[in-house]
């Protein structure tokens, strides 16, 4: 409470920034956090719409998060290393019944210089790190407030869900990083349902999963296997349909269907537990920024899961944006901003057009396409540079 009784309104060109960020999701965090440990001396405001810290720890998904993601979050002190599952090997194949020959994918630490791919960790888990180093650096966060924001004299006013106002004066800037919540307001440049439910739960195989991944196209979605503690997490996409119908199943006749869709490397599956569902669709925003209000995260872009990319960029915008606020008075920001904007575009981009054509491209079913997306994966298996390049981008992420 201490810092918001000293927000005040100062017409100093150089006072200190005052900022909001509405979400205090794992991006919303590591952004406030970032900033802190870059000795930012802007004034920071926290929201959240939960009820309190430990409500927004229930989220049942599992996280695949690059090396990159690792190291920045271990620079905050907000690795959650003793949850985390090292990702060794990712084999990459598709599921198509009528072709004899099917290429195969495998991507293999043992051929970087890395310790391992990526790693995987449950959303509480990281979100409680996330947490526990943000109250340790002094961040404070207002759970309870489902706010929204409103341009006014040059800044942002923030308002409370009945639209009182909650902050006077006005703040600088509002980085929104509400995951999304206001996707269905009208400027939106990327809109697409893709009719797919994303189905998440656990995995148990016969075969000791020894850090592999597993990422599998079927004429449905995709789905993914992901080693997380001694089983799998498991991500099935598939048509919102066909998941009203698996939905309906016992577990051994779940167990069944999933164990026809995956392939020998794993095993035999032997225990499926299905926890959640989550409907999937591509929201984004090409220049995430309206004056003085930024989006970052799942409020700037919500991607198909499939290549498990959306917080792994999410967590690089927040890192750009802390280094571009930093040492920068009210009267410079918005050209920080801009220049901020267009910084994170071809990294943004980049992952919005990948991932829509794989979770489109996979189930388009005319004639022809099970062997076009073979001849794909046979391309990429055949050619390292290629296989390697894409690697490096999935970990570190496209820069200019
Ligand atoms: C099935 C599935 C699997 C996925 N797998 C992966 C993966 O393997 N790897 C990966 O990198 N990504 C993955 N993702 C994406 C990842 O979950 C998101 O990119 C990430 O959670 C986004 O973080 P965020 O902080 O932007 O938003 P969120 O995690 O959604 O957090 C937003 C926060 O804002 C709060 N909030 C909402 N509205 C308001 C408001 N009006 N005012 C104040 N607070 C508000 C919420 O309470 C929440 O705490 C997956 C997504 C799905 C659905």
């Amino acid at each position: 409470m201490a810092e918001r009784c000293a927000w005040r309104q100062s017409a100093e060109p150089s006072a200190p920034l005052r900022i909001a960020v509405v979400g205090a999701g794992p991006v919303g965090l590591s952004l406030a956090l970032q900033l802190r440990q870059l000795g930012s001396d802007a004034r920071l405001l926290v929201y959240d719409a939960q009820p309190d810290a430990a409500a927004a720890l229930a989220d049942p998904r599992v996280l695949a998060l690059s090396e990159g993601s690792r190291q920045l979050l271990d620079s905050l002190a907000a690795w959650p290393r003793a949850a985390a599952t090292a990702i060794r090997r990712i084999h990459v194949s598709q599921h198509a019944p009528g072709l004899a020959s099917l290429p195969r994918v495998t991507l293999d630490a043992a051929r970087t210089q890395l310790p391992a791919l990526g790693y995987t960790v449950r959303y509480g888990e990281l979100l409680g790190a996330l947490q526990a180093a943000a109250a340790a650096a002094g961040v404070e966060v207002a759970y309870g407030h489902a706010v929204q924001v409103r341009p006014q004299d040059g800044g942002v006013l923030l308002l409370d869900a009945q639209g009182r106002p909650l902050e006077q004066p006005p703040c600088d800037l509002a980085v929104l990083a509400e995951g999304g919540a206001f996707h269905n307001q009208p400027r939106r440049d990327l809109h697409h349902d893709y009719g797919q439910t994303a189905l998440i739960g656990r995995l148990r195989c016969e075969r000791a999963h020894d850090g592999l991944a597993v990422e599998r196209f079927t004429e449905h979605g995709p789905l993914a296997l992901l080693p997380q503690g001694a089983d799998y997490a498991l991500v099935w996409c598939v048509a919102e349909r066909q998941a009203r119908d698996l939905l309906q199943l016992d577990p051994a006749a779940q167990l069944r269907a999933l164990q026809a869709l995956l392939p020998a490397v794993c095993g035999r599956a032997v225990e499926l537990r299905l926890a959640a569902s989550y409907p999937l669709g591509l929201n984004a925003r090409l220049r995430a920024r309206e004056g003085r209000v930024v989006q970052l995260g799942n409020a700037a872009q919500t991607l198909h899961p499939v290549a498990g990319q959306g917080l792994n960029l999410g967590l690089r915008d927040s890192a750009v944006l802390a280094r571009a606020l930093l040492g920068v008075p009210a009267a410079r920001l918005d050209g920080a901003l801009r220049r901020h904007d267009l910084a994170r575009l071809p990294d943004r981009a980049a992952l919005l057009g990948l991932t829509d054509l794989l979770a489109r491209g996979f189930t388009w079913s005319q004639p022809g396409m099970p062997m076009l997306r073979a001849g794909a994966l046979a391309l990429l298996a055949g050619a390292r540079p290629l296989r390697d390049a894409l690697q490096r981008r999935m970990v570190f992420g496209w820069r200019m």
